[in-house]
């Protein structure tokens, strides 16, 4: 399958979309068609594992790997989990959670972040480059963690990450700065999430850079949500969520289901998007966002606006104000004309913001339903979900939760819920023990201690070696001063 650039650029292989991460011309890639998932190979998955599930929803896209390739990397990217990757799990007779923090960092990343690795590694080999790849990561808080993970000492590679000091939380920090393996470099910025991301993309379009790394032998990739490798593993926990509701008669042949989804850069969603294009039984696609809510008032009244407050909030990963893979949908939502996404891009580059007329969003993107929390919903639906349910929510699983009454509420929709629960309580200790006490426990390991004692959950093994962990990464620099700090590590 060929993969096209949503502004317009030529067709590249699934390797090369891979590799590249972002299209010259500063688009993003796209399949040139979505494939078609039948019935019968819906059914025929049901008794498959998960690494069997992926493998042929990979193959289906990225038809330059043979499916022996894709199953051998999937079996080693999920070999890393512990126990399933991706478990429903029932609250109530409605509503299902689907856990994706099982992985080494212990939030939903892990789930792409394990097999991008394997991906672009083959892809290079099969390409007959002799560069190394550069892989540079802007992160809210998970990505970069889990891209740490999935690249440390992988050959022919260097991974650096850029994170906003101030604006991830202690434990997100600790496991980024503790990050072992040659290759890897850690860059704080005093800035949030959109300066490092906008930065990135600067360096990644630049000439002068691309000259400069290709002088050193590199050329860039990107393992975020802008790859297409990032975003096909994603597919994978949508179809197999339904599999599994399928396998264990919660649901009927065809029934369709609503997934809700915590959304910040709208990779998560985008692959449920996907899911559905592909033909899986899917009804509503619920956006939760926090008060970072550009997407709500995007799906709701067409207007998409950056020139507001941005808000630090107690899910860290969802404070994003230019959400990337919302380009992939305006693509869909443009029948696909180059045109119409280089348009609205541009003028989201000149004013900060667009508009897209609100009935053709309705009547093209029917499955969208736009809904937020504000921080006090966010810690309501922990304390009350715990009480209910005895299970314990992270923060952003816990706007979707909130956002998810929201939409009954207003609707009275019955069809079955999947919330995609994205992240560990444990990775938010602080916060989440704060919403269930009324206490603020400052120090970090100690609110991981004291959430054990209270809710007698399980700590995962991840967050209690932290402590033990040195520090190896702690320079902090400033916004402007990024690409510099980039190239600085590369001149020897
Ligand atoms: C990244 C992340 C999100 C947001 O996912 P997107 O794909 O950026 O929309 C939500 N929750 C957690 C815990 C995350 O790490």
């Amino acid at each position: 399958m060929d993969f096209i650039s949503t502004r317009g650029g030529g067709a590249v292989s699934a390797g090369a979309a891979i590799l590249k991460g972002i299209a010259e011309d500063g688009g993003l890639y796209v399949p040139s068609f979505f494939p078609e998932l039948s019935k019968e190979e819906l059914l025929n998955m049901v008794s498959m594992d998960y690494a069997e599930r992926a493998a042929c929803i990979l193959g289906m896209y990225l038809t330059d790997y043979t499916e022996a390739e894709l199953l051998d990397y999937a079996r080693k990217a999920y070999a890393r989990f512990d126990g399933e990757p991706a478990p429903v799990i029932g609250s109530d007779d409605e509503t299902y959670i689907l856990e994706l923090f099982h992985g080494p960092t212990l939030a939903f990343k892990d789930i792409a972040l394990t097999l991008l690795p394997h991906l672009m590694t083959a892809a290079r080999k099969k390409s007959g480059s002799s560069d190394k790849t550069l892989i540079l990561v802007a992160t809210s808080g998970d990505t970069g963690k889990a891209a740490l993970e999935g690249f440390k000492d992988v050959e022919g590679t260097e991974i650096v990450v850029i994170y906003p000091s101030e604006g991830v939380s202690a434990m997100q920090k600790l496991q980024m700065q503790t990050s072992a393996g040659k290759n890897v470099h850690v860059i704080g910025i005093k800035g949030n999430f959109d300066d490092a991301q906008t930065a990135v993309k600067r360096i990644f379009t630049s000439e002068e850079s691309k000259m400069k790394f290709a002088e050193l032998g590199y050329s860039f990739s990107s393992a975020n949500s802008i790859n297409w490798g990032r975003l096909v593993p994603q597919i994978v926990y949508y179809v197999s969520a339904y599999l599994d509701l399928l396998g264990t008669g919660e649901i009927d042949e065809d029934e369709p289901v609503n997934f809700v989804v915590p959304t910040g850069n709208f990779g998560n969603i985008l692959a449920g998007y996907y899911a559905k294009r592909m033909g899986l039984p899917i009804n509503k696609l619920i956006v939760a966002s926090n008060v970072n809510n550009v997407l709500t008032d995007f799906f709701n009244d067409g207007k998409y606006d950056v020139n507001r407050p941005f808000h630090k909030t107690m899910s860290p990963s969802m404070d994003i104000l230019v959400s990337s893979n919302l380009e992939r949908l305006l693509f869909e939502l443009g029948d696909r004309d180059p045109a119409f996404v280089r348009k609205i891009m541009e003028e989201l580059k000149i004013y900060g913001k667009y508009t897209v007329d609100s009935d053709t969003i309705r009547e093209k993107l029917p499955e969208f339903a736009g809904y937020y929390s504000d921080e006090q919903d966010t810690a309501e639906a922990i304390d009350n979900f715990f009480e209910n349910y005895d299970y314990l929510l992270d923060p952003h699983t816990a706007v979707a939760v909130s956002s998810y009454y929201d939409y009954v509420a207003d609707t009275g929709d019955q069809t079955k819920s999947v919330v995609v629960s994205t992240a560990s309580p444990y990775k938010f200790a602080h916060d989440v023990y704060e919403c269930l006490t009324g206490n603020d426990e400052k120090d970090p390991f100690k609110a991981v201690k004291r959430l054990h004692q209270y809710t007698m959950t399980e700590i995962p093994k991840q967050i209690s070696e932290l402590s033990e962990l040195p520090i190896l990464h702690d320079s902090v620099v400033e916004t402007k001063d990024i690409e510099s700090a980039i190239f600085a590590l590369f001149d020897k």
